[in-house]
């Protein structure tokens, strides 16, 4: 009798246990901030929300003091001081001088289909305001002449830039944020959380609190769906396409991502590129040179850089979709799209 009593004594300690246990789940804090041209929306999972709270305020002024340091229309930041140095060298340090080499790297990687000296044709275009405009041929030639990451210098704590070159990190550097953000995150012992850095870069840390891996979208570039979903676990994705900046003019489409030997908007055939990589800087900068690439090269290219740890997809203009083979098991359609056929690159 009393061997019953104290059993049943126990199961409900345990049961009493199991249930404050629940109360200690982890919470959700939720926020949006905007930097870098674009709506962020940060998902912090806490049982700590004070903690947590603390974090938000920490990533929100992180973002903000990245944005005026790396930024190439704000006046004053590291960026627009190095484009208007005539070539002089300029002194930068901290962000923008632990993110140059990594840039210049995949530049030469991509063999140039990814180059930050585009800038001044980003400009010509008009895809740095709201006025648009098709520059004419002779002078896109002369903008083509002038874009070439290998001009760009660093010493060890300066950049030089040729005079009449311009530099522009818009293609990584909400990846590389998304990369600092994330070391924030699990540096303050949080182990879920998604960050969405706009425009599709987007960085998962470690799972959902069920422990469950995050399920992503990937937009159809033809219209507001997701196309398919990718599963996140501790994994960055990064999407390229036209239809993100673009304008029309003539019933043609121009939009913001250019192929830097003709400096005109790249087309490739592809209408979208997702790169899916532990590193955010490398789904942002890959993601953009591989829609200058397109299918056949991009292809290639993933089979030759095994080391930058990478998968992607790719959509064609005509709408196909590619994926590459160390997707499987993570990447599905999604509803609606159930009858699409997917072909996988080896
Ligand atoms: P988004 O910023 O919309 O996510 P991307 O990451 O593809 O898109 O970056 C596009 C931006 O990068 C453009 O707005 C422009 O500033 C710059 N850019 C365009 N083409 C290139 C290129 N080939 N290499 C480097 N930067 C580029
Ligand atoms: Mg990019």
């Amino acid at each position: 009798m009393k061997k019953r009593i104290f059993s049943a004594v126990f199961t409900l300690i345990m049961g009493m246990s199991l249930l404050a246990g629940c109360n200690t789940q982890p919470e959700k804090l939720e926020f949006t901030t905007f930097a870098m041209d674009t709506v962020m929306n940060i998902t912090i999972y806490s049982e700590d929300q004070d903690g947590a709270r603390g974090v938000s305020e920490a990533l929100t002024s992180l973002l903000a003091g990245m944005d005026s340091m790396l930024s190439a229309t704000r006046e004053g930041s590291d960026i627009s001081q190095i484009n208007q140095s005539e070539g002089q060298p300029v002194e930068v340090t901290g962000w923008t001088m632990e993110l140059l080499p990594q840039v210049l790297e995949l530049c030469q990687a991509t063999d140039g289909a990814l180059d930050i000296t585009a800038y001044p044709a980003v400009k010509a275009w008009g895809f740095t305001g709201e006025e648009h405009r098709v520059p004419p041929s002779n002078e896109l030639a002369e903008l083509a002449a002038k874009i070439d990451y290998t001009a760009v210098e660093l010493g060890m704590n300066t950049v030089s830039v040729p005079a009449g070159m311009e530099i522009d990190l818009g293609a990584v550097a909400k990846g590389y944020a998304g990369d600092l953000l994330a070391y924030n995150v699990r540096d303050n012992n949080l182990s879920s959380a998604l960050l969405d850095l706009g425009q599709s870069t987007i960085v998962a840390v470690g799972t959902k609190p069920d422990g469950s891996p995050w399920r992503i979208g990937v937009r159809d570039p033809e219209g507001e769906d997701y196309f398919a979903v990718v599963e996140l676990e501790d994994m960055a994705m990064g999407t390229s396409g036209g239809y993100q900046r673009y304008f029309e003019e003539g019933g043609v489409t121009y939009w913001h991502i250019l192929d830097p030997k003709t400096a005109a908007p790249a087309r490739s055939g592809l209408s979208s590129v997702t790169v899916v990589s532990p590193s955010a800087l490398t789904c942002d900068g890959l993601s953009t040179a591989l829609f200058v690439m397109g299918l056949e090269d991009g292809t290639q290219f993933w089979r030759d850089h095994p080391e930058l740890e990478f998968e992607a997809v790719f959509v064609t203009e005509n709408g196909e979709i590619y994926r590459t083979a160390g997707l499987e098991g993570r990447f599905s359609l999604a509803d609606g799209y159930q009858d699409r056929e997917v072909t996988v690159l080896e």
